[in-house]
């Protein structure tokens, strides 16, 4: 398929598995994100990509990340003015470091970690979220529409999504999560909450319950009728709407920027750098133009690896893509035998639980691209109908060509994080299982850059556990002290000043609940 961009028109955004002829054959960026629901229960995926080359990598290489951002999305010619990106770009200024949100650090000779958690809610989802949900806002107010969002989490999404769309004009946000399966952490970041627009509420049950939950709701005919009533639109914020994809192409092209122009941190522990001051100190380039690098990647529902491959696809010179996943190893199994199967499977839980799912969600993006919407429709309802699919051969290969994976247990993840600590470099439980992934795939002498996803805090018992090597069940209070003590690392204002803060969202209710609590909370 060939995918050069046509100078001078618009993007525009197609179906996965086809047009039901119902829905629009074709959609600009606005439409895709306002209404991620596509013919067929497809996703919307670009028609074509940007292509970069060297010159644009130099020229780029002297640009911070806002301008960066900015060029690259005008490459995409999407629907939203110029002045609307810009505003939506200049959030990252809530970021540690406002001109490089997403810093790379050296770990060792051929390791790099692309940090992408230094935003408010210490996890990578705010890359994503915080400039996507100003234009989502941006766009329900210029048409003056309102919008429910509707999220369920396992304990990242939830905080990022709430942070992004508080007290956002025409918009309101109800969270689920499932009470007792998120660290105390993340569930202080959501239920302390101040925004008049969001209603956060905790389910009896597992991710899984809050998820399906979720879906009978949007399922709900009297659930729908009293949105109708109310002129309210439902939207989605997770990573099937490709207004969160965009800009998650964005930093792994700023990682190899990085590598390019001697922007590189090496430092001990998670002391807070003065980056100007590290560059002079370790002023060396680590790449050269043109040379490949390997991207690894801790996935779920494979947002964020989907990123790199439209990078890669764009003109990023990657080697492969590795894939990472804990013991719920369906991107393994598939990346390696080509069957996609969950009819066996249960989700287990593991210390990495923003891992933990089964239908990784942004397959279906690259399963489109390499085969085309006919072959995509068919795996899918393969998937839905015998919970399975089978590539064959060649397709196989050609996904091959793109990625290899690998999956750790907890165990592998809590030695790795003891390992990297006491070498100095601090690592969280789910960046943990990419060291798997860099000890076993990488088959070339050349740079490998993990994709860090969250900062420690948000998981302290598991890295006190590491830490200590034992299994004793800590508060999350009690483990950031020890941890951080310890290694003499810092905790950030945003997480210490949790414990401190009102419980705004006491609710914790059960499933046959959710929807009269959400039509009482959108009623007002
Ligand atoms: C969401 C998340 C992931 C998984 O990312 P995907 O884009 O869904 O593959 C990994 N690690 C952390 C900490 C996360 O929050």
């Amino acid at each position: 398929m060939d995918r050069q961009i046509t100078k001078g028109k618009k993007m525009m955004f197609v179906e996965t598995r086809g047009n039901d002829g119902k829905k629009p054959a074709k959609v600009p960026f606005s439409y895709a994100i306002l209404n991620p629901s596509t013919s067929f229960g497809g996703l919307y995926v670009p028609e074509n990509l940007p292509k970069l080359d060297e010159d644009f990598f130099i020229k780029m290489s002297q640009k911070n990340y806002q301008e960066l951002a900015l060029e690259i999305l005008k490459l995409f010619e999407i629907d939203i003015d110029e002045s609307v990106l810009k505003e939506a770009l200049s959030l990252y200024d809530k970021f540690d470091n406002k001109h490089t949100p997403a810093p790379v650090s050296k770990v060792k000779n051929d390791l790099f970690v692309n940090e992408l958690y230094h935003g408010p809610t210490r996890a990578f989802k705010d890359m994503a979220l915080q400039p996507f949900g100003h234009i989502l806002s941006h766009l329900a107010k210029k048409r003056n529409e309102k919008y429910l969002i509707l999220a369920a989490t396992s304990g990242d999404t939830g905080p990022a999504t709430l942070d992004t769309f508080k007290d956002k004009e025409n918009i309101q946000v109800a969270c689920l999560y499932p009470d007792g399966g998120t660290s105390d952490v993340q569930r202080l970041q959501m239920v302390t909450n101040e925004g008049e627009n969001l209603k956060v509420i905790g389910i009896r049950g597992n991710f899984d319950d809050a998820q399906n939950a979720l879906k009978s709701l949007l399922a709900s005919d009297t659930f729908k009728e009293s949105l109708k009533k109310q002129h309210i639109n439902l939207s989605a914020a997770n990573s099937v709407n490709f207004g969160r994809i965009i800009f998650q192409i964005i930093y792994h092209i700023s990682a190899y920027l990085k590598l390019l122009k001697y922007e590189i941190l090496a430092k001990k522990g998670d002391e807070s750098v003065n980056i100007k001051e590290n560059i002079e100190s370790l002023a060396k380039q680590e790449i050269e133009v043109g040379q490949k690098f390997y991207i690894i990647v801790p996935s779920g529902n494979f947002g964020n690896a989907l990123g790199a491959y439209y990078a890669k696809k764009m003109g990023l010179p990657v080697e492969k893509i590795l894939i990472a996943s804990n013991i719920n190893n369906i991107l393994t199994d598939f990346l390696t035998t080509g069957v996609y199967d969950i009819s066996k499977r249960e989700l287990l839980q593991s210390t990495s639980p923003a891992m933990d799912i089964l239908i990784s969600s942004n397959v279906e993006r690259v399963l489109f691209d390499k085969f085309g919407a006919k072959r995509c429709k068919e795996l899918m309802s393969d998937l839905a109908e015998k919970k399975s699919y089978k590539l064959t051969q060649d397709e196989l290969a050609a996904l091959r060509e793109e990625f290899d994976a690998v999956y750790s247990d907890d165990e592998y993840a809590l030695w790795a994080i003891a390992k990297f600590a006491k070498e100095g470099y601090v690592l969280d439980p789910h960046t943990a299982t990419c060291i798997k992934a860099y000890e076993e795939l990488k088959k070339q002498d050349i740079p490998c850059v993990i994709c860090s996803t969250a900062e420690w805090t948000k998981f302290a018992p598991t890295m006190w556990n590491a830490l200590q090597n034992d299994k004793k069940k800590y508060s999350d209070k009690e483990a950031l002290e020890g941890f951080s003590k310890k290694l003499n690392v810092k905790i950030p204002a945003v997480i210490s000043s949790l414990f401190d803060k009102k419980i705004l969202h006491p609710d914790v209710v059960d499933k046959s609940d959710i929807e009269k609590t959400i039509t009482k909370f959108i009623k007002g």
